[in-house]
C-alpha cells in the first residue's frame, strides 16, 4: 500500500522517526510491535496514516484513466493498509488492555476517526467512479467475486451518505462524529461501573453455598484487586457474578450482585448512560432521516439477511410467547424448591439461577460444580483444536517467546494438513480490570488474496476467572467454542478482497459459524477424549456425560426469555419513528410492561449497559441476530446429524467451501443453500430450545 513511499515525505519526518506504529513491523508474522507501543504514539500515527489514506483515495479519484475494476475497486480495497493496521491495534487494545491514557486517546480520536471514514465515503470523485462502474456492472463481465465487491462497496457508499448533498451532507458528517464520541463514552462508563463494584466476602457465612472452584475464583479476584491473601471478592465480571448467583446461599448477597449488575450505567452522576443512550437514539434517528428511512431499524434491516423488521419480529415472536408459557412450568418447580428450602416466595430474579441449580441437580442428579474439574481451560482448548483438525485438517502449533500485549495472551500458528501456514491465532482468555467483560473475536489483520495473500492474525477474547488450573463451566466451554468458531471464520477465509473476506459478512449471518461450532462441544466423542479430571486424569464418567446431555434443554425457557426480551426491546427502540425523543429508563419499563417480561426472570441486558446497541452501531437493531443465525446453525448441524457422523467428511468439505472459507463472496442465503441443499427451516432451533414438542 505504499506507506514507505509516504513516510519519505519530509513533513512528517519529525513525527514518524521514533513512532513504532509507523515503522515497518519487522516482527514475527508482522505482529504489532507491542512492547514499543505507547498510548502517546497513536494520535500522531493516526494523523499520518489518515493523511496517507486520503492521499491514496485522492489518487484513485483523480486517475485520468477511465474507471475500471482494477484502478478503482481493487485499488480501494488495497488502500489504507497503514491506517487499518493501526486502527485494528488501537481497537483491540482499547477493549482488551486499556488504561486511563489510552481511554483519553480514544475520546480524542473517536470523532476524528469517524470524520476520516466520512471523508472517504463522501469523496465525490471516488464515488463517481464507483457509481459509474456500478451502473454498467452487467456489461463489465466481472468475475463473480469482483461483482460482489462492486455491489458491496457501492452499497457501503450509499449507506454512508455518499449521495447526500449540500447541508444534509454536512450535517450527516457531524452526526457520525458525535455518534462515535457518544458510543465511546457509553462503553467507558460501563467499564467504570464494572470496576467500581467489588463485594468483599469477609466471613464463612458470606461464602455459604460456594463450591470449591468458586471459592478459588473469588480468592483470585480479591488478590487481583489488591485485597489480602485470604480475602474473597465478587466482581461484576460474568465469570464470577453468574456462578455466584447460581450458588450463593446468601439471598441478600445475591440480591446485591444482581442489582449492581442491572444498574451498570444507570447510576446517577458521571457514569450515567441514560442521557448518552437517549442522545445516541436522537442521532441515529437523524441519520435515518437524512438517508430517507422512516426509522433507524429500517435503515439497518436493509443490509441484513432478515431484510425487514417484520421478519425479525416474526422470528422472535415464535420464541417469546411459547417460552413464557414454558417458563411457567419452571416457575412452579422453582417455587416448590424455594418452599422446601424455607426461602421466601414469590421468587425474585436473584433467586432464579440459584433455585434452578438446585432443581437441576435434583431432576437430573447433575451437579455443575462436579462437572467443572473435567473442564480445564487447557483441555478444552485442545478439544476445540482437535475438532478443527478433524473437520478442516488444521493443526495449531503454540509459539512461545513472542512479545504480545499481556503475559496471559497465547499464540498459535495455524497450519493446513500439508504444513502450510494459514494464519496466527491469539487467545486472551482471562478477566482483568483493564478488559471489557464478555467474549469476542477480533483481528489484528484480515485475510485477503492480494499479492500472494495476506496472513490473517485472529484473536479470541474470553473473560474466564483465572485460577490454577482454570476450570470452566459447561457454559464457558460453549463460549470458548463459540468464539473459536468466529476465529475459524477469519482464519479459513479464502477471499480475494479484504472488504468481503472472513467475518466481513452480514451481521445476522456472522453468528452462524460461531454458534454452529458450539455443537461440537457437546459431542460425546469429543468430551470422552478431552474432558479429563484435572487431578486424576480420569475421563468424564459416562453417567455424568449422560446427565449433561439429558439436562441440555433444562431451563431453556428462562434463557430464551432473558435473551428475547432485550432483542424485542432493541427492535422497538430502533423502530421509533424519526424525531421521537426517548427517556431510556421509562421506555424500557414501558416495554417490559407491554411485553409482559416476567419480573422473576428479567432481562439479560438493560439499556443502560447494553453495549451491543450503544458501544457502536454493529448490533443496533441487531441483538436478534443470534437467534436468526441460530435458525441457520441448528439446521446446518442437522446436516451432520443426518449422516450419523459429527465429522462427516463430505459435509465438512461443503461447510468449509460454502461457509467458513467464503466470507461475503456470495449472497448468504445462497451460500447456505449451497451447503444445505435447501433453505433453512426454523424447527431445529425451536426444538433445540425445547419450544417445539413434536
Ligand atoms: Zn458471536
Amino acid at each position: 500500500m505504499g506507506h514507505n513511499q509516504f513516510m519519505n515525505q519530509p513533513d512528517f519526518t519529525a513525527q514518524t522517526s521514533n513512532n513504532p506504529l509507523l515503522a515497518d513491523w519487522l516482527t514475527p508474522y508482522g505482529l504489532p510491535p507491542f512492547e514499543h507501543v505507547r498510548p502517546e504514539h497513536f494520535e500522531s500515527a493516526f494523523e499520518v496514516a489518515m493523511a496517507a489514506q486520503r492521499g491514496e483515495i485522492d489518487a484513485i479519484g483523480a486517475n485520468p484513466e477511465r474507471p475500471t475494476f482494477a484502478n478503482t475497486l481493487a485499488a480501494l480495497d488495497q488502500c489504507g493498509r497503514l491506517y487499518n493496521r493501526i486502527e485494528l491495534l488501537f481497537g483491540n487494545l482499547t477493549v482488551s488492555e486499556t488504561s486511563p491514557e489510552l481511554q483519553a486517546v480514544q475520546r480524542t480520536m473517536a470523532p476524528r476517526l469517524a470524520a476520516h471514514e466520512n471523508a472517504i465515503y463522501m469523496h465525490a470523485a471516488l464515488f463517481a467512479r464507483v457509481d459509474s462502474l456500478y451502473r454498467q456492472r452487467q456489461q463489465l463481465a466481472l468475475a463473480a467475486q469482483d461483482l460482489r465487491l462492486l455491489e458491496r462497496v457501492h452499497l457501503d457508499f450509499v449507506r454512508a451518505g455518499a449521495q447526500l448533498s449540500g447541508a444534509a451532507r454536512e450535517r450527516y458528517g457531524a452526526v457520525m462524529e458525535e455518534l462515535a464520541a457518544q458510543c465511546t463514552a457509553f462503553s467507558q462508563n460501563v467499564l467504570a461501573d464494572e470496576n467500581t463494584f467489588l463485594l468483599e466476602l469477609k466471613t464463612e457465612s458470606d461464602l455459604s453455598g460456594l463450591p470449591v472452584f468458586l471459592r478459588e475464583a473469588t480468592r483470585a479476584a480479591a488478590a487481583q484487586r489488591g485485597l489480602g491473601a485470604n480475602s474473597h471478592a465478587v466482581t461484576l465480571s460474568p465469570s464470577l457474578a453468574e456462578p455466584f448467583l447460581s450458588f450463593s446461599a446468601r439471598r441478600d448477597l445475591r440480591e446485591t450482585v444482581w442489582r449492581e449488575r442491572s444498574l451498570r450505567g444507570a447510576h446517577e452522576g458521571a457514569t450515567d448512560n441514560h442521557p448518552i443512550a437517549a442522545r445516541i437514539m436522537a442521532l441515529r434517528q437523524e441519520q435515518a432521516q437524512l438517508l430517507g428511512y422512516a426509522s433507524y431499524a429500517d435503515y439497518e434491516l436493509v443490509d441484513r439477511m432478515a431484510g425487514s423488521t417484520a421478519a425479525v419480529l416474526q422470528l422472535l415472536g415464535q420464541a417469546w410467547e411459547p417460552a413464557k408459557a414454558k417458563a411457567e412450568e419452571g416457575r412452579i418447580a422453582l417455587t416448590a424448591m424455594a418452599e422446601s428450602l424455607g426461602q421466601p416466595t414469590p421468587i425474585e430474579a436473584w433467586d432464579w439461577r440459584y433455585l434452578a441449580e438446585k432443581v437441576r441437580s435434583q431432576q437430573f442428579d447433575l451437579d455443575n460444580a462436579a462437572l467443572k474439574p473435567y473442564f480445564t481451560l487447557d483441555n478444552m482448548i485442545a478439544a476445540m483444536f482437535d475438532c478443527a483438525q478433524r473437520l478442516f485438517g488444521l493443526s495449531f502449533v503454540e509459539q512461545t517467546g513472542l512479545s504480545l500485549y499481556h503475559p496471559d495472551v497465547r499464540a498459535w500458528e495455524v497450519q493446513r494438513a500439508d504444513g502450510s501456514l494459514i494464519g496466527l491465532f491469539l487467545g486472551d482468555n482471562f478477566a482483568r480490570p483493564a478488559k471489557r467483560s464478555g467474549a469476542w473475536m477480533s483481528i489484528f489483520r484480515s485475510q485477503s488474496g492480494h499479492q500472494g495473500g495476506t496472513l490473517p492474525i485472529v484473536i479470541n477474547n474470553n473473560n474466564f476467572a483465572k485460577a490454577d488450573p482454570t476450570l470452566l463451566s459447561f457454559e464457558d466451554v460453549k463460549t470458548l467454542f463459540h468464539e473459536f468458531g468466529h476465529g475459524l471464520h477469519g482464519l479459513l477465509s479464502e477471499v480475494r478482497h479484504e472488504r468481503i473476506a472472513g467475518t466481513s459478512v452480514l451481521r445476522d449471518y456472522v453468528e452462524l459459524p460461531s454458534q454452529l461450532f458450539e455443537n461440537w462441544a457437546l459431542e460425546r466423542e469429543v468430551l470422552q477424549r478431552h474432558a479429563r479430571h484435572f487431578q486424576t486424569g480420569e475421563v468424564l464418567p459416562t453417567a455424568l456425560l449422560d446427565k449433561l446431555q439429558a439436562a441440555r434443554r433444562f431451563d431453556q425457557a428462562w434463557a430464551t426469555l432473558q435473551y428475547t426480551g432485550p432483542a424485542l426491546i432493541d427492535m422497538a427502540l430502533h423502530s421509533l419513528p424519526n424525531g421521537t425523543p426517548v427517556d431510556i429508563a421509562e421506555f424500557e419499563a414501558e416495554q417490559c410492561r407491554l411485553l409482559g417480561v416476567p419480573q422473576d426472570i428479567g432481562l439479560r441486558h438493560h439499556l443502560s449497559h447494553f453495549q451491543h446497541l450503544f458501544s457502536g452501531s454493529s448490533y443496533a437493531a441487531g441483538y436478534y441476530v443470534y437467534m436468526w443465525a441460530e435458525v441457520l446453525e441448528a439446521d446446518a448441524y442437522q446436516a451432520f446429524s443426518e449422516t450419523g457422523n459429527a465429522f462427516d467428511e463430505s459435509t465438512a468439505r461443503r461447510l468449509l467451501q460454502h461457509i467458513y472459507s467464503a466470507g461475503n463472496s456470495q449472497e448468504p442465503a445462497q451460500a447456505f443453500r449451497n451447503f444445505r441443499g435447501r433453505d433453512p427451516q426454523v424447527q431445529a432451533m425451536l426444538r433445540k430450545r425445547g419450544l417445539l414438542t413434536n
